[in-house]
């Protein structure tokens, strides 16, 4: 399958950002049943649902999918150990959880599903070390600890006596590297993802003090190429996802300014497909819903005009996070 579209090349990329056309491509990923693609993405359709309906309400077109068919397939996708599958009948997992916590409190809905449950699941796959699994098959993660602290945050159950949240931070801390960065485990590789959820993690459990922000913002900001693209570590391509795990990481630092924002922008949207919407994750590649929102997103970030303004640790429009209660810790 070529990720190559054939854009002439001679065309000039888009220099704004096509609103509406990106929520036209949001509505119809849904019709493209007969599209092989649709169907060897459908572990992802929780998350996927997340992206676009994230996306939408950042546009500022929140009504533009249906609410009430969103809600009752995501109750569909709860498990009796209240974990949710990335599809009706698949297997619970902490990403899809997290994805499904977020699209209930963003449409105001978490009286459909049970709470207690949810929390009891993820209380389960907490290990000795503070981490957590994924699943129940206990691959760890930093990415399943930030989904796990992040979930339990917007549920407002971090008070839970179960939870012992000072040996999650100091796992995170353990996964700092030499150069200020974090990666996926203890000794792994600092990579621009697992910066955003170590800092996420770390934020949310006002541990951030445990970071060095000028060492990590330098990390950070060394990211920019000279397209004015991000890349996710040294020596790689950039990528419009990382417009989003960059820039949040900067964010939660203080540090947004760090980078030249003008450069990433235009980045941004030269990645759209002008013919069909959607944002690519560089320019004259094909369009997909997650690079889609987390492009949308960074361009939030950066203060974007007509769009809704983001949170950066829980990457859902800050209304919802100020209407819920939770305070602005960054
Ligand atoms: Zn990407």
């Amino acid at each position: 399958m070529s990720t190559h579209t054939n854009n002439p090349s001679n065309v000039d990329p888009p220099s704004e950002l096509l609103l509406d056309l990106h929520v036209k491509y949001i509505q119809n990923l849904d019709t493209k049943k007969g599209d092989l693609e649709y169907w060897l993405t459908e572990h992802l359709r929780v998350n996927g649902i997340y992206w676009g309906s994230t996306a939408l309400h950042l546009m500022g077109h929140p009504d533009a999918l249906d609410h009430d068919q969103i809600v009752e397939y995501m109750v569909k996708c709860q498990h009796d150990n209240g974990g949710f599958g990335g599809h009706i009948g698949h297997d619970p997992h902490i990403l899809s959880t997290l994805s499904a916590i977020q699209v209930l409190i963003t449409y105001d809905r978490l009286d459909a599903i049970n709470v207690d449950k949810v929390v009891d699941y993820i209380v389960s796959l907490q290990n000795e070390d503070g981490s957590y699994s994924g699943d129940s098959w206990g691959e760890t993660d930093t990415r399943f600890i930030f989904c796990a602290i992040n979930c339990l945050s917007l549920l407002k159950r971090l008070d839970d006596k179960r939870l012992d949240l000072q040996r999650t931070i100091d796992y995170v801390v353990q996964c700092r590297n030499f150069d200020g960065g974090f990666g996926n485990c203890p000794g792994g590789e600092s990579h621009a993802a697992q910066v955003y959820v170590c800092l996420g993690t770390l934020t949310i459990l006002n541990a951030l003090h445990h970071v060095d922000a000028d060492q990590l913002g330098w990390w950070l900001s060394e990211r920019q190429l000279k397209n004015g693209g991000l890349n996710g570590r040294p020596e790689k391509l950039e990528d419009v996802c990382y417009s989003w795990w960059v820039l949040s990481s900067l964010s939660m630092l203080k540090r947004r300014h760090w980078i030249d924002a003008d450069k990433l922008t235009k980045f941004i949207l030269s990645s759209q497909d002008s013919e069909t919407g959607g944002i690519a994750d560089r320019p004259d590649h094909v369009p997909d819903v997650f690079h889609t929102v987390f492009g949308i997103a960074g361009l939030s970030l950066m203060g974007y005009p007509g769009l809704t303004p983001v949170d950066p640790v829980y990457c859902m429009p800050r209304y919802v996070i100020q209407r819920i209660g939770l305070s602005e810790k960054h």
